[in-house]
């Protein structure tokens, strides 16, 4: 069975290795969000990929949900005595994996084959996708004016309520190779359970993937990132109250209109009308037998 996962960063992560544990791993391919990459000091970062690698390599720092494990700090601390900014962290054995892909894009290899690359040097077998190799940035309305992703959510730590969410680039951003091919070829479609407006509203934003879930002849399922209307982490919840007028099932199946077939809701949740087929379980992830049970109920779903 091919599953294909769209994907964002903790969330995404985690059901990810839920799927590649499940499976084989060679038969999940995930396409991952890069409205969250920026550039810091002349390096490139996608923090979605990178926390999707580092978990499926189990290299995940999973108490802190971002970067590696057995980290240490020395170019940052030194960054910042010298003056540089430092208000995006990152880690010695962080720092290694930018700048070998920094480099290669700086040659001139697209985004989708230094993410393959690095994938296979870490041992990863599952594919990993960006959505697309084209510049695609996500852009958050406040009232403290437009702010860049990475501004609003780690500068500012999402503190300001969200107006709007954009995407620069989106209109002649192309799908990454391998993308239509691994929507149209699943035999299921996964949607992680990841913050809607942020780690998937960019994936969906280009145009021929949207296109490729709105044609779908095989069923597509999401995973609620609620839990009793709250995220395990993040502003998503947030996010939902205020653009999408509530925190309850309903809201996450407005954000996916006409794009899944079934909502895969926590226990908690269970008692509130999602507006489609719902499937209930446990959805924390908290170790192998949790991810496993997850994983299996959105497998089930009668294909
Ligand atoms: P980010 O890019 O690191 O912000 O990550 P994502 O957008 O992929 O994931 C953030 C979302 O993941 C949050 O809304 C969390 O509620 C959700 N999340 C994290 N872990 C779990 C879990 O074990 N189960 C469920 N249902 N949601 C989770
Ligand atoms: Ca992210």
């Amino acid at each position: 069975m091919n599953v294909a996962l769209l994907a964002g960063g903790l969330g995404g992560s985690r059901f990810a290795r839920a799927l590649a544990e499940t499976l084989e791993p060679r038969d999940v391919t995930v396409i991952g969000n890069v409205g969250d990459d920026l550039e810091v000091a002349g390096l490139h970062i996608s923090p979605d990929l990178d926390t999707i690698l580092y978990t499926l390599a189990g290299l995940l720092d999973e108490e802190r949900g971002w970067g590696r494990a057995d980290e240490s700090w020395n170019a940052h601390a030194t960054a910042g005595e010298l003056g540089a900014e430092t208000w995006f962290q990152l880690g010695d054995r962080d720092l290694g994996l930018h700048l070998a892909r920094s480099e290669a894009l700086r040659r001139g290899e697209p985004l989708s084959a230094v993410t393959a690359r690095l994938a296979r040097a870490l041992g990863v077998e599952t594919t990993l996708l960006p959505a697309t190799d084209d510049r695609l940035r996500t852009r958050i309305a406040t009232s403290a004016g437009e702010l860049s992703f990475q501004d609003w959510f780690v500068r500012r730590g999402h503190r300001d309520e969200v107006d709007g969410v954009s995407f620069d680039g989106a209109d002649e951003a192309r799908a990454a190779p391998g993308v239509l091919e691994a929507l149209d070829g699943a035999d299921l479609i996964a949607i992680a359970p990841s913050n809607p407006f942020v780690s998937i509203g960019p994936i969906l934003a280009v145009g021929k993937i949207r296109e490729a879930l709105e044609r779908r002849r095989v069923p597509a399922v999401a995973v609620s990132p609620l839990i009793g209307g709250r995220t395990v982490r993040g502003p998503a919840d947030r996010m939902l109250a205020r653009l999408a007028g509530g925190t309850g099932p309903k809201q996450v199946t407005d954000c996916y209109k006409g794009l899944i077939d079934a909502l895969v809701v926590d226990n908690a949740d269970a008692d509130e009308d999602a507006g489609i087929p719902t499937i209930v379980t446990q959805t924390l992830m908290s170790d192998a037998a949790a991810r496993r049970r997850l994983a299996e109920a959105v497998l089930a779903v009668p294909v």
